[in-house]
């Protein structure tokens, strides 16, 4: 029996995770036994230049030594002790002071959860229900979140999925990011009903759409009217646009932040935080409950601060560099080729769009062409390239993308350009 028979006997599609099924690229898919820096390997030995880097989770590449090493240290002083640790502290005491909204944070187990949670703690510390989130935008599978329903100016939320309740879903308002005539109307008509509006400052899982001029700094003045809170959601761009994430980079700093990924530097890990106000109304000292038997694990934790410890400003200066390398190999393959493509990008995030149209929002994800992106995918596969499996999926670098990866793979997009 084939190892993708064997999976799919055992767990549903055959994996924990729905996009690693290939599903949306029509081909079966990669079974991963080893990584180093940019490249990862499958069973059978071939090896990719890797653009998904765990989405995001790994801003120094695969087995980065120094997060082996402290891995390593770690382990061998116990992997789990449900009780309070010192380097949870140092851990926070980082958080703290790289990310601007900060004064306080809880750590938590994964990206979900603390979306999940931050919404909890703000419909306490409002007393109000109902939240809005931008149409595309993904925070994680708690129910209240499972909602993107709708194209149009405002749709009430209908849930995306089997199993979330109308109650659950009915409470999110959906609206198209990078619009703010909508959120103003909403807000006018029912601001006061509004915990929390919830956004990813630069919108990572539907491609990749950067905020237009205006769009953070237009919600952050209307919720401050409203007195919604705003919530960023960084889990992907946090510590990866820049240290403090993209509320640094464009300078608009909401209530309440959620990180996850690169924090965990590969481990399973989540951090919401914010004002300290908001934050002690979680218990132990507040009504709102939120708890974790693995939470602040010390092994995950041990990887992250040597994630915070590696991360100074050279990094983001490479990782731009090759960021619009990418970029520009990209642009300059399709191109060559006749092929309309949008090339999206903020440092080591980037987005590929086969549309002839500007994509600003989900609504406008129509004029991209998904099946043109699989040809891409699996022309790209077939060249050694790692691409996303999916077409609405951020492209991810880390700073073992080196220049000499970055060549190697501008040689290898012209033949797959030249085939698509
Ligand atoms: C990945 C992601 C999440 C969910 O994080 P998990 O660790 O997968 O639960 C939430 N928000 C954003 C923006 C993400 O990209």
């Amino acid at each position: 029996m084939t190892l993708w028979k064997r999976a799919n006997s055992v767990i549903p599609g055959g994996v924990n995770s729905p996009v690693r099924s290939f599903a949306q690229m029509g081909i079966e898919p990669l079974f991963i036994q080893n990584a180093q820096g940019a490249r990862v390997e499958d069973r059978q030995g071939n090896t990719y230049i890797d653009y998904v880097n765990s989405w995001g989770a790994l801003i120094f590449g695969h087995a980065f030594p120094p997060i082996v090493d402290a891995v390593q240290r770690q382990t061998v002083k116990g992997t789990s002790y449900g009780l309070a640790t010192e380097l949870e502290v140092e851990f926070a005491e980082n958080l703290v002071k790289a990310v601007p909204s900060l004064e306080m944070v809880r750590l938590v187990n994964s990206g979900t959860e603390a979306t999940m949670s931050a919404l909890r703690l703000a419909r306490g510390y409002t007393g109000r229900q109902k939240i809005v989130k931008f149409s595309g935008c993904y925070h994680g599978h708690s129910n209240d979140l499972l909602v993107a329903a709708g194209s149009g100016a405002i749709t009430f939320g209908v849930p995306d999925s089997a199993g979330v309740t109308q109650g659950a879903a009915g409470d999110t308002i959906i609206l198209p990011f990078n619009e703010l005539g909508p959120v103003e109307i909403v807000l006018q008509q029912m601001g006061s009903e509004i915990a929390a509006i919830i956004v990813e400052p630069i919108a990572g899982n539907m491609g990749l759409i950067p905020p237009v001029d205006g769009f953070l700094n237009g919600i952050r003045s209307l919720t401050q009217k409203s007195g919604a809170l705003l919530i960023f959601d960084e889990v992907i761009t946090g510590f990866r646009v820049a240290r403090g994430g993209a509320q640094a980079l464009y300078n608009v700093i909401p209530d309440l932040t959620c990180l996850g990924k690169i924090i965990g530097g590969g481990f399973p890990i989540g951090a919401y935080g914010g004002r300290r106000e908001i934050m002690e109304r979680l218990s132990p000292l507040g009504p709102v409950y939120q708890a974790g038997t693995l939470s602040g694990n010390p092994v995950a934790v041990s990887a992250g601060l040597e994630v915070l410890r590696c991360l100074e400003g050279r990094v983001y200066s490479a990782l731009l560099e090759h960021g619009e390398l990418l970029r520009s190999g990209l642009q300059q393959a399709a191109r060559a080729n006749g092929i309309p493509v949008r090339v999206t990008g903020v440092g080591s995030l980037t987005g590929i769009f086969f549309s002839k149209e500007t994509i600003r929002n989900a609504e406008d994800l129509k004029y991209h062409d998904a099946h043109l992106y699989a040809r891409f995918f699996k022309m790209a596969l077939a060249q050694g390239l790692l691409f996303p499996p999916s077409p609405f999926e951020a492209v991810f670098i880390s700073t073992a993308h080196t220049r000499e990866i970055l060549n190697e793979t501008m040689e290898r997009l012209e033949k797959v350009f030249a085939l698509i």
